[in-house]
C-alpha cells in the first residue's frame, strides 16, 4: 500500500462552482465567490474585516505595510517558521528578531518575547504551529504593555481557536493560507483579517490590495472613477480560485473532525513509545486550544533516530516528512548575524521532528497500515 504524505481533499462541488465562476465571466478579483467566501469566514470566525489574498505570504506583506514597518524596525518571531514570516518584514527594511519556541507546542515562548523587546521593536508575529494556538492572551498583554502590533501568522491556523476565540482574530492583523498543502485549499490563496475598529486601517488595506487605487470605493459607488491614491500592489485572488475555496469551506468542520480522528489514532500508539522513552514528544494540544489537526508530528531522541524512522517508513511506501529548517541556521539567518547554535528547542525540532502522513479522506485501511508499520519501527528503536 502506498501512502503519500498529503492528498488534496475535494468536497465534490469544486467543478460546479468553478464552472459557474467561468460562465458568469467574473473571473477577476472580488467577484461573487470572493464575496461568498469572505462573508462566510467573517461570520464564522467573527472577523471585523477579511480580505481574500493571493497567498498568506502576500497577506503577511500587506500586514508589514499596514503596521508601517520601516528601515531599522525590529519584529519578534520564532525561528521555527516558514521564510515568508521573515521575508514580509525584510522586504520593507525591517529586521526579524528570532526567539525560541516552547517545548510542548513548538510555539513562540512569551517570556522570550518580552526579553527581546528593545526600543526598536515594532511588532510581534506569533506562528500557530500545526494549527495549535500560541499563548495569545499573554502575547496580547505583552504587546499592550509595550505598545506593539501583533500580526498572527495563522497560515496553519484556519478554523482553530485559543480560549474559544479563533486564531487569526486575536492580533491586530491575522494572516491565513489556503495553499494546496493546508487544510482548506484554493491551490494558492490566503486572507488578511483586520481585527481592529480602525476604519482607516481597513481602508488602507483595501487600497494596498488594489494596486494603490481606491477601486473599492468606486465599486461601492462612493466615487465615480477610481484613481491612484497610495502605494500598493496586486493581492486580490481570481474568483475562479475563490470558487474552489468556497467548495472546500462547505465541509470546513467535517474536515477538522476527520483529521482529528486520524491524529488521535496516531497518538494512541505514539504515546506508548513516549512512555517507553523511545520517542521524545509528539503533537500536543493544550486544554485552552481547539486544533484543526493540520499536522501530526513526533520528535525523536536524535537526528539518527528521526532519519531512520523516515527511511524505514519509506521502505514500506509511507511518506513522512521533516519540517522547518530553523531560519536562524539558514544562509539568510547567518547573513542576519546568527551563529546558528542559538535556540535549543528550535534546533531540536529542526533535527529530530518528523510529520506523519495526514490527509482528510485517509481510508481506515491506510490509517491501520501506517499504525502497524510505525509500531514495528518504533519497537526496534
Ligand atoms: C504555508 C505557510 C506560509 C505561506 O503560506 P502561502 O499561502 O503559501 O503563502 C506562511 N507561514 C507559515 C507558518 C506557513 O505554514
Amino acid at each position: 500500500m502506498k501512502i503519500p504524505f498529503n492528498k488534496i481533499y475535494y468536497s465534490g462541488k469544486e467543478l460546479e462552482y468553478i464552472s459557474d465562476a467561468l460562465l458568469s465571466k467574473e473571473i477577476n478579483a472580488d467577484g461573487k465567490y470572493t464575496k461568498l467566501v469572505s462573508k462566510h469566514l467573517e461570520e464564522k470566525f467573527n472577523i471585523k474585516k477579511l480580505l481574500m489574498t493571493t497567498s498568506c505570504t502576500h497577506a503577511l506583506e500587506m500586514a508589514a505595510m499596514l503596521v508601517g514597518i520601516q528601515e531599522g524596525d525590529e519584529v519578534i518571531m520564532p525561528s521555527f517558521t516558514f521564510p515568508s514570516t521573515a521575508n514580509a518584514i525584510m522586504l520593507h527594511g525591517g529586521k526579524p528578531v528570532f526567539v525560541d519556541v516552547l517545548e510542548d507546542t513548538l510555539n513562540i515562548d512569551p517570556i522570550k518575547i518580552e526579553r527581546s523587546i528593545t526600543n526598536k521593536t515594532k511588532a510581534i508575529i506569533p506562528v500557530h504551529y500545526g494549527g495549535v494556538g500560541c499563548k495569545m492572551d499573554e502575547i496580547m498583554d505583552i504587546a499592550k504593555k509595550h505598545q506593539l502590533y501583533v500580526i498572527e501568522d495563522s497560515a496553519q491556523g484556519v478554523n482553530a481557536s485559543y480560549r474559544d476565540k479563533y486564531l487569526g482574530t486575536w492580533g491586530h492583523i491575522g494572516c491565513y493560507s489556503f495553499h494546496g498543502t493546508k487544510n482548506y485549499i484554493s491551490g494558492e490563496g490566503g486572507a488578511l483579517a483586520i481585527n481592529t475598529d480602525d476604519e482607516m486601517l481597513i481602508k488602507r488595506a483595501e487600497i494596498i490590495r488594489q494596486k494603490g487605487t481606491n477601486r473599492f470605493d468606486f465599486l461601492r459607488g462612493h466615487v465615480d472613477k477610481y484613481t491612484w491614491v497610495d502605494v500598493g500592489s496586486s493581492y486580490g485572488p481570481s474568483d475562479v480560485l475563490m470558487a474552489m475555496l468556497y467548495s472546500q469551506i462547505q465541509d470546513i468542520d467535517d474536515i477538522k473532525i476527520k483529521r482529528k480522528y486520524i491524529s488521535e489514532r496516531y497518538d494512541g500508539i505514539v504515546s506508548k513509545y513516549i512512555d517507553l522513552g523511545k520517542v521524545k514528544s509528539s503533537s500536543y494540544i493544550p486544554r485552552e486550544c481547539d486544533s484543526n489537526y493540520h499536522i501530526y508530528y513526533m520528535v525523536l531522541n536524535s537526528i539518527e533516530d528521526r532519519d531512520r524512522v523516515i527511511t524505514r517508513l519509506a521502505e514500506k511506501d509511507i511518506s513522512a516528512y521533516t519540517h522547518f529548517m530553523p531560519l536562524h541556521t539558514s544562509d539568510m539567518g547567518k547573513k542576519l548575524g546568527y551563529r546558528g547554535d542559538e535556540f535549543p528547542v528550535t534546533l531540536k525540532a529542526g533535527d529530530c521532528l518528523l510529520r506523519l502522513p495526514l490527509y482528510t479522506h485517509m481510508k481506515p485501511s491506510e490509517i491501520e497500515y501506517v499504525i502497524k508499520v510505525l509500531n514495528e519501527i518504533l519497537k526496534e528503536l
